[in-house]
């Protein structure tokens, strides 16, 4: 597996995880992987696929400034929205 894959399915449950327990997993490149995941996201889809905040998680106490990160939570409609676009142009 690679990395992104890694973080993928680290985050595959939804709630939130502090970077130091990513990078436990991948490494200190985990912050550059979703960085890059969400630029290439952006870039396809025009959203980030990935949101962080400053880890505020139970007994985490961090010296630095440090984030945690979960799956970005889009809009229902928004989703619909975009699927909607999808259909039109597979019809074209
Ligand atoms: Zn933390």
């Amino acid at each position: 597996m690679s990395y992104v894959d890694i973080i993928k399915s680290i985050l595959s449950d939804g709630r939130w995880h502090c970077i130091e327990s990513i990078i436990q997993e991948t490494g200190y490149s985990a912050r550059n992987r979703i960085s890059e995941m969400n630029k290439a996201s952006m870039k396809k889809d025009g959203r980030i696929v990935i949101e962080g905040e400053p880890c505020d998680m139970e007994n985490h106490s961090h010296r630095a400034n440090v984030y945690k990160y979960r799956n970005a939570q889009h809009e229902e409609k928004q989703y619909y929205m975009q699927t909607f676009d999808d259909l039109i142009g597979e019809t074209l």
